[in-house]
Formats: structure tokens, sequence, C-alpha cells
């Protein structure tokens, strides 16, 4: 069982990401990963988690950056296990809160929380820029699966963070960090995809926006981490894949 598992995924020397970890509570059917960017004296939190991983993830960021220089959390869309710990979140940095437009509204019933400190992306995408000029790009990736659905690529470290993009669901105790075998870790992400991403269409639109990037490593919100062989098999998987409604008789039951 995976259990707090800390993986610096790339580092510079002023620029790092890392895998906070990942660990499976007694009420989660699936573990969360978060992330961490530092860039020179910068963080930024990749969806940061719920109310109950929220301890964890903080003793984790603490080892690498004062929680001061937590200056941008990034949402990828606003289901409770990426983002119901923001007003925790928002009590101990002074971040702005980046999440799609069409969930600015939602956010507050997380709590109390004042609107001034969440920057809302539009549908095409946007930007989070540090202080020095570098940025992190915010791509479009909507209906996979939710309607305002985000994903962040980093140039400098060549990581793409997926949220719920390649998420992978294993048997308790078989957790993997890594995609080893793409084939053999289908029967991981397949059912998941199936149920959960709205339609051919849309995987097929994100395909052809993310393969103008060059990622090194896919690293999603849920399950193992893909490295470059391994996401260029997920993506070639991916853009062909039948999912949500164009399997609707399925899903109803009424196959013809
Ligand atoms: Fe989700």
């Amino acid at each position: 069982m995976l259990n707090n598992n800390v993986i610096t995924l790339f580092d510079n020397g002023e620029h790092k990401f890392i895998f906070l970890g990942s660990e499976r509570k007694s009420i989660e059917s699936i573990p969360t990963n978060q992330y961490l960017i530092i860039h020179k004296e910068e963080g930024v939190l990749l969806d940061p988690g719920g109310v109950h991983v929220f301890p964890r993830v903080l003793a984790s960021v603490v080892e690498f950056i004062d929680l001061g220089k937590i200056k941008h959390i990034f949402y990828t869309h606003q289901d409770p296990d990426v983002s119901s710990g923001i007003t925790l979140w928002d009590t101990v940095v002074d971040a702005k809160f980046y999440i799609s437009k069409l969930w600015e509204r939602f956010l507050p019933h997380f709590g109390v929380f004042k609107n001034d400190k969440i920057v809302p992306i539009e549908d095409k995408g946007g930007k989070i820029k540090f202080k020095d000029g570098e940025e992190l790009i915010i791509i479009p990736a909507h209906f996979l699966h939710s309607t305002g659905n985000l994903i962040l690529y980093d140039p400098l470290s060549k990581i793409l963070f997926s949220g719920d993009i390649g998420v992978s669901v294993f048997p308790k105790n078989q957790e993997k960090i890594y995609v080893e075998n793409f084939n053999e870790h289908i029967k991981y992400i397949e059912e998941f995809h199936k149920r959960y991403m709205s339609s051919n269409i849309a995987c097929k639109k994100l395909a052809s926006i993310i393969k103008k990037y060059d990622i090194d490593q896919m690293v999603p919100q849920h399950g193992a981490i893909y490295k470059k062989q391994q996401f260029n098999e997920f993506l070639k998987w991916f853009e062909n894949i039948k999912c949500g409604i164009d399997l609707i008789d399925s899903i109803y039951g009424n196959e013809k």
C-alpha cells in the first residue's frame, strides 16, 4: 500500500515538481495524489484535495517550502476530492485559487470564502505567472470529466498535470507509482474513463491540443504516473476510446 511516497519528479536547482504522495484512507475507494511546484521562492499546489487529507498534505508541503510562499492553488475541477479543502488552505496560505469560471460561484459552498481570492479561468484556458516571468499553462480539457475542466502544463519540467485524465484504480494493495506496461495498465483505467469521460469527441479534441506540447511525464490526480513512452501510448488509446454518451445504451442497461 502506498503511504505518503513523496517523490521529486523534476529538479533543476531553481524549479521543482514534487509528488506529495498518496494515501488510501479507510473512507476512500481510491486515494488522491497531490503535487507541489516550487519555482525559485514561489509555490503552487495542484489539486491539494479534500478535507480529510489536509493534515497530511500540509505536513508534506512544509517539508519543502514555507506556507507563506505558496502563492497559487490550482484546481482542475469542482469535485470534493479535488477542492473541498479550499477553506482550510485559505486559513494557512495567502494564495490565489485558480478554477474554471463555471465553478467560481460553487466554491463558497465548501465554506465561507472571499471570492476576491478566486481567479476564474475562461473556457479557452489561461496562465499562472511567476514573478520572474516564467509561467504555467492552463489547458482546457472540458467534459473530461467535468463541464468546466482544466489541466496544467509546466514547460520547465515538461510535466502535464492531467487531473482525472489517465486516472488508474488499482485493487487494494496493488498500487503502483509508475505505469510500467501500458497494455497491462489498461484494465486499471478502462472502467473509469468509459463511465466518467463524456464522449470521444472530447477525448479527440484534447488529444489534438496536447500533442503540440513536449511532455515527458503525465501526472494524474489518482493512481500511477506516466513516463514519456507510456504517456504516448495512453494518448493513442485515449483518443480512440468510446465513453460516456457514446455508450449511453449500455449505461442505461438497454443495449440494442
Ligand atoms: Fe473528478
